[in-house]
């Protein structure tokens, strides 16, 4: 009998033909396998129910970075074709299946041991991997996924690694990326002084002088897969703070870098649930809950009630962590600025902070910064989706694999942005870009943009934009000639949740954000949207109220609370010097816009309780706001707390919920000298126990029973998680973003699920 195969998903670059090379052999099955496009194609023939038994075991058996999408097999009864053996054929690239590009994976158990093996030919092997492990998406060319292809082509396998690449038994058989002492890329060390490098000291000594400049406290930059880090050691203020002062950072937390799970469990409470993300093959940054004390100096973590934790997946980093213990691993930029990738980058820095460069010559096609996320329950929720996830797609389902379904590019939001391009039923969401009001990260999303259409064969027919007038990625979009549609920012949110979930009857989108542009011209952010794939509409939101406009007052969350506490009639409370000036702006409607911002809410709360009264990076007011609350709640189990007065009108139609009566208790209760934890909290079980009502309204209304929950709001895991527990206690279904970020990273995907369902 033989069988025509055709398999889809992540088997390239996984190790995936020799896997079957090895299966066939295994089932005495004759054939051959080759790489075709974006799939595996492969034929056997052999005894029929060995033929079976081989389709099964592919499913069961495949190799531990393979992920299987689809498998089709064909059966021809007959030995239609005679084969004397089983071959690996060359690539083809002929075919324009789906695509799928693998993410970059860390390090393997495997090589890990052989780096320090003595005994190995690869031990202290800087750049040391294998077909299971090491940079993918980040070193590609093109597809198919083969050496001439990446940055490996520079470096020819010396007999040794051929060798290995070439035997069927081999864990380096047909793995692209391996390499030796003698053939492979080789690390070096620069010392940095006035913005000039040294003449660079090679090999191991490298690694001896970078671990020797970390031990002093000094500032290295390390070459990563997507890009360089800056490293130091986590347990010394002074080089932490020389650390804030090189990256233009104040507050903002590090993460930081551990060798092993014994360590993170040192200075972090980890759940089973968080140690099987931290030791994935992904290795994302994992926000974990701090241990009380411990060395880690203070301004690491900052006010944070978390410490971004995770493991090595580069072998050097293991190689340098295993001598210096935990290091502060941050992208290596300077404030907001792209990623360094290049050593170039660094000439004429000139900053006298930085004391050496760890680099290597194997090349950085694309920037990839780490990935962050925080666990929730068995499921994870995405701060920033990067490394080890992307460019993997979500599949949209079966409802878009029609023929004639448009190619569509989703250029995103404004800040911490992806883009999104879809073919047939998949999207594939690019890597966190960053902020797009820099012009060089704005440079680097299209270069990505365009990287990712020449290897994906994508020429979008279909462009998805923000409908807000003024986002460079709006006016890209419009630029780029073509058929372009619009789609809300919070519709945007709530669709993405509808697309990674493959919801396609209406749903009640909660979508709570910091801002974005109104269909009538104003700022939103506490939106209540009945939303289908095609369209949506407004069925409510928190009420207007007039805030202050320009960029320095989203961070300024004390002119927010004064705006909320003139707009609840406590303007008399307000003792603040700055106070006549905004009560000027207000009254004379100076640069003032109308807002209803669930992420304002949150960041004038902050300030109104005196916790936080100026944000140095997004949230962070919010952020503080909720860690009050949190350490309230760790006191001691708070009693059924009740929830703070709000208000709910209707107004043409629409749901308006009003929390000035929530302001004016808590004021009054600030004010009778109580604890602003306490406050917090309440606040916090007041806008859970306010949306719930609201959607019970909304469920009765339009006989909707499925919620939607999206937008940057629900990073703050006090009101996300029990607003879920919340909505389940009463009934409803509860979806929300576990593929994608629920911030701004994941409007484009939402984007391109509306343009698709137009
Ligand atoms: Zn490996
Ligand atoms: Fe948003």
């Amino acid at each position: 009998m033989t069988a025509e195969i055709k398999v889809w998903g992540i088997v390239q670059g996984v190790g995936f033909r020799p896997f079957i090379s090895r299966l066939a052999s295994f089932h005495g099955l004759k054939g051959w396998v080759r790489n075709e496009g974006g799939c595996v194609h492969l034929k056997v023939c052999g005894a029929e129910g060995a033929v079976e038994r081989f389709i099964r075991d592919i499913r069961e058996k495949k190799p531990g970075p393979a992920e299987i999408v689809d498998l089709q097999a064909k059966m021809f009864p007959a030995l239609e074709e005679e084969f004397d053996s089983f071959r690996i054929m060359e690539s083809s690239d002929l075919k324009e299946d789906n695509i799928f590009i693998p993410p970059d994976l860390g390090i393997c158990d495997h090589c890990r041991e052989e780096l320090f093996d003595p005994s190995d030919p690869r031990y202290l092997h800087p750049l040391i991997s294998c077909m299971a492990c090491g940079p993918r998406y980040s070193i590609m060319d093109r597809i198919p996924y083969d050496r001439p292809n990446t940055a490996m082509e520079e470096f020819p396998m010396c007999p040794y690694c051929q060798d290995q690449y070439d035997r069927l038994d081999n864990r380096r058989h047909h793995a692209q990326t391996i390499s030796c002492p003698a053939c492979g890329p080789q690390v070096k060390f620069y010392t940095y002084q006035g913005g000039e490098l040294s003449f660079p000291v090679p090999d191991n000594k490298a690694i001896d002088q970078a671990i020797r400049h970390l031990q002093q406290g000094k500032i290295i930059a390390v070459k990563g897969i997507g890009g360089y880090h800056f490293v130091c050691t986590p347990f010394d203020r002074e080089t932490v703070l020389d650390l804030r002062a090189l990256k233009g950072r104040e507050t903002k937390p590090f993460a930081v870098m551990f060798e092993k799970m014994a360590d993170v469990k040192a200075y972090c409470q980890v759940s089973p649930e968080e140690e099987k993300v931290l030791t994935s093959r992904e290795r994302p940054i994992v926000l974990l809950e701090r241990k009380k004390g411990g060395e880690i100096s203070p301004p690491v973590f900052g006010t944070s009630q978390y410490l971004g934790a995770f493991l090595p997946y580069t072998p050097v980093q293991y190689l340098l962590l295993k001598r210096t213990g935990p290091l502060i691993m941050t992208s290596a930029n300077i404030s907001d600025r792209p990623i360094i990738k290049e050593e170039e980058e660094f000439r004429g820095m000139q900053d006298g902070r930085l004391s050496g460069i760890l680099s290597h010559n194997r090349q950085i096609r694309v920037r990839v910064e780490d990935s962050v996320v925080k666990p929730f329950g068995e499921e994870v929720q995405f701060m920033r989706r990067a490394r080890g996830y992307a460019p993997l797609p979500i599949q949209l389902g079966a409802a878009f694999s029609k023929p004639d379904l448009p190619q569509v590019l989703a250029v995103g939001g404004q800040l911490k942005n992806t883009f999104c391009l879809t073919k047939g039923s998949f999207a594939y969401l690019s890597q966190y870009l960053g902020d797009m009001e820099d012009q060089d990260v704005f440079q680097i999303y299209r270069e990505s943009l365009r990287h990712l259409e020449k290897i994906l064969k994508i020429q979008p027919e279909r462009i998805s934009c923000d409908l807000h007038p003024d986002y460079l990625t709006t006016k890209y979009a419009k630029g780029l000639g073509g058929e372009w549609i619009t789609v809300q920012h919070h519709y945007a949110h709530i669709a993405s949740v509808m697309a990674e979930r493959q919801i396609f009857d209406p749903v009640i989108g909660l979508s709570f954000d910091g801002t974005g542009y109104g269909t009538d011209g104003k700022m939103w952010g506490g939106e209540y949207l009945i939303c289908s794939p095609r369209e949506f509409f407004r069925a409510g939101h928190v009420k207007y109220i007039t805030l202050l406009g320009g960029d320095s007052s989203v961070k300024e969350a004390w002119k927010t609370a004064c705006c909320y506490l003139s707009a609840a009639g406590l303007a008399s409370a307000i003792d603040d010097a700055r106070w006549p000036l905004i009560k000027a702006a207000l009254s004379r409607n100076i640069n003032t816009i109308q807002s209803s911002s669930m992420g304002r809410l949150f960041d004038g709360v902050s300030s109104l309780l005196g916790i936080s009264h100026q944000a140095d990076y997004e949230g962070q007011c919010a952020i503080e706001l909720e860690r009050a609350a949190f350490d309230f709640q760790r006191q001691g189990c708070p009693k059924e707390e009740k929830a703070y007065p709000f208000h709910l009108a209707e107004e043409e139609g629409q749901q308006i919920i009003d929390y000035f009566p929530c302001i004016r208790e808590m004021m009054a209760e600030k004010a009778a000298g109580k604890d602003v934890g306490e406050i917090s909290y309440r606040f916090h079980r007041t806008v859970i126990a306010s949306a719930g009502t609201m959607c019970e309204l909304l469920r009765d209304r339009y006989k909707l029973n499925k919620v939607a929950l999206s937008g940057g709001v629900f990073q703050n895991a006090l009101l996300f998680q029990g607003l879920v527990a919340s909505l389940r206690e009463w009934g409803f279904q509860v979806y929300y973003n576990t593929l994608v970020p629920p911030n701004d990273g994941g409007l484009s995907l939402g984007q391109a699920f509306v343009a698709l369902n137009q």
